[in-house]
């Protein structure tokens, strides 16, 4: 019989000190796990440091290393989708390159995929030891909500690191969407997930490109590609104000029917002024938001562009 194959795409950005770590590991693990082949396909997301010769390096000493090179930095969404497409695995999994996804792992996933009625092992942490704790506060908030707000269920602590049969890659990889929020995506192709849990375990090396500012947009984009609960907000907001309205249409009238007309409540003409403005605004924004998903969308730009791969590399 045929050996099968894991593809491992590893997406980098500015991770020159953490990739010799990861390479050292991943290559111990796949030395305990002869029985299947291994491909390692690192995505340079446009690095700024010296990733892309290392990976140049290695891909030259070892045949099983592949790389595709970004022309810019566009994000790991990107690079996870260019890594998906480009994978030749029967099995494929995601890992980062900062060792927060134990490769240790691995053998338990592909035997629970090859044994058990699963079509993907995915990991979630239990812990976020290490991370400020106002990031965790909010990212447990952002869970809460997108849960009740989708209808795709998205895990709380799930991590990028999977691993998925071919079947599913393919699935994923029909999904042409630009503004691409993954944890989403693999909800909504469905098939059977087992959840492995462990403990947070804090980088090997560099430093994390994320900061509360990109986190937030992430979470907005998850809010818009999954949910159009807040659009009905917004127009539910809209008639509840119409509601009030028109009460307070009939009470004044019929104050000034009754007690005559004297003219005051300019203070709390102006704070209704203030405060309905604000709330127009408000649901203005959450349309734009939905808009601008579409304008982006309708352009068909593509969602990552090659500079290099290691076939360029002979
Ligand atoms: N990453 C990427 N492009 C980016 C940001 C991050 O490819 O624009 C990669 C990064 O190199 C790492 C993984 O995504 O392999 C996760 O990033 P990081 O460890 O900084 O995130 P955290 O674990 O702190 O959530
Ligand atoms: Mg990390």
């Amino acid at each position: 019989m045929k050996k099968e194959k894991i593809s491992i795409i590893v997406p980098c950005y500015n991770e020159e000190e953490a990739i010799p770590y990861f390479y050292e590991e991943i290559t111990k693990i796949s030395k305990e796990m002869s029985k299947v082949n291994f491909e390692y396909l690192f995505v340079n997301d446009g690095s700024k440091d010296n990733t892309l010769t290392i990976l140049r390096d290695l891909s030259k000493k070892d045949k099983n290393v592949r790389y595709i090179s970004f022309s810019r930095n566009f994000g790991k969404e990107a690079a996870m989708y260019a890594g998906l497409k480009n994978a030749t695995g029967d099995y494929v999994a995601i890992m980062d390159a900062d060792l927060q996804d134990p490769p240790s792992l691995l053998p338990k996933m592909y035997d629970i995929l090859k044994n058990e009625d699963y079509d993907i092992v995915g990991t979630r942490r239990i812990t976020r030891t290490g991370e400020p704790p106002i990031r965790s506060f909010f990212a447990r908030l952002f869970y809460k909500l997108i849960n009740k707000m989708s209808k795709v269920e998205m895990v709380d602590g799930a991590r990028d690191f999977r691993l998925m049969k071919r079947i599913v890659v393919d699935a994923i990889n029909e999904l042409k969407e630009y503004n691409r929020y993954s944890k989403g995506l693999f909800s909504f192709v469905g098939f059977n997930t087992k959840w492995l849990e462990y403990e947070n375990i804090q980088r090997v090396a560099g430093e994390t490109k994320w900061n509360f500012w990109k986190l937030f947009l992430y979470a907005l984009e998850g809010i818009t590609a999954f949910s159009v609960v807040p659009l009905a907000i917004a127009s539910i907001v809209g008639l509840i104000f119409c509601f009030i309205a028109f009460i307070m249409v009939v009470v004044i009238i019929a104050k000034t029917l009754i007690w005559g007309d004297p003219v005051s409540g300019w203070p709390s003409l102006v704070c209704i002024i203030f405060f309905v403005s604000g709330v127009q605004l408000f649901c203005l924004g959450i349309s734009s938001q939905y808009l601008s998903k579409t304008y982006l969308e309708t352009k068909n730009r593509p969602v990552y562009i090659i500079k290099e791969t290691e076939k360029d590399n002979k």
